[in-house]
């Protein structure tokens, strides 16, 4: 499967066209960006690392029954996709509490919540992707009653899945962000899981393994991209 045109590039990764209409590539930057791209900067190797830890999570999520725009990995930096649409919605599941909800709640980081907190966040650069909820997504058109739900149970079913496959690998899901999008009628789960887009502890120092190292420059980030990759191959 070859590149086409070019048809986006977003902060840590392009898409292409291909010659079948119903598939696209994405591939995979080193790019990394916090804060509404205010913070620029690269992480060696990132696009490399995060490919292969979504293509294996893809596969796991897949092997257990979740739907995704998955399709394969082609090479280091790029994956075979589904052309979804995706819906504007980015969902967050939260298991500790870290980043955005320490802050909008001053609540200390490191709390383990008595159950896992959902959240929609409208995926908009221009406002912060604010926090809204499903009222809100229904009344903005962005996704319409059956979608919501069907989100949000598959969204609780990953969590699970993910935090049973990080733990047997020594590592702590704090929380994770996820993107759907809509294919042939049906929702699948799309965009990439890897350390960009989760929150990652270790088990017993509870050392930060993902983006916030490059957030809050705390260095040693493409060890920790290393170690995650390591991690989930092991
Ligand atoms: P928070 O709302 O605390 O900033 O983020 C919660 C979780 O979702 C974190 O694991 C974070 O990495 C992920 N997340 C939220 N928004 C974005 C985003 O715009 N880009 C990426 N890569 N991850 C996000």
């Amino acid at each position: 499967m070859e590149k086409r045109k070019q048809i986006y590039e977003g902060k840590a990764k392009k898409v292409y066209e291909t010659d079948d209409p119903d598939l696209f590539i994405q591939e995979f930057k080193d790019d990394a960006t916090a804060f509404d791209a205010k913070k620029r900067g690269t992480i060696q190797q990132k696009g490399v690392v995060n490919n292969k830890i979504s293509n294996i999570l893809f596969n796991m999520l897949e092997s257990k029954g979740i739907k995704t725009h998955f399709v394969k990995q082609l090479d280091e930096r790029n994956m075979l996709i589904k052309k979804v649409e995706i819906v504007p919605l980015e969902v967050t599941i939260r298991n500790i509490v870290a980043g955005g909800m320490a802050k909008l709640l001053a609540l200390e980081e490191g709390i383990t919540l008595g159950e896992p907190v959902f959240e929609y966040h409208y995926k908009k650069d221009s406002l912060h992707d604010p926090l809204i909820n499903d009222y809100h997504a229904r009344a903005l058109k962005l996704a319409n009653q059956e979608e919501l739900e069907f989100i949000e149970k598959t969204s609780f079913i990953i969590n699970d899945l993910l935090k049973s496959f990080f733990d047997k690998k020594g590592l702590i899901l704090v929380d994770f962000k996820l993107e759907f999008g809509r294919y042939k009628g049906k929702i699948l789960l799309a965009d990439e899981i890897s350390p960009d887009t989760c929150r990652l502890w270790d088990k017993e120092t509870r050392k930060k393994l993902d983006k916030d190292r490059f957030r809050r420059d705390l260095g040693g980030i493409e060890d920790a991209y290393q170690e995650v990759l390591r991690r989930v191959t092991g």
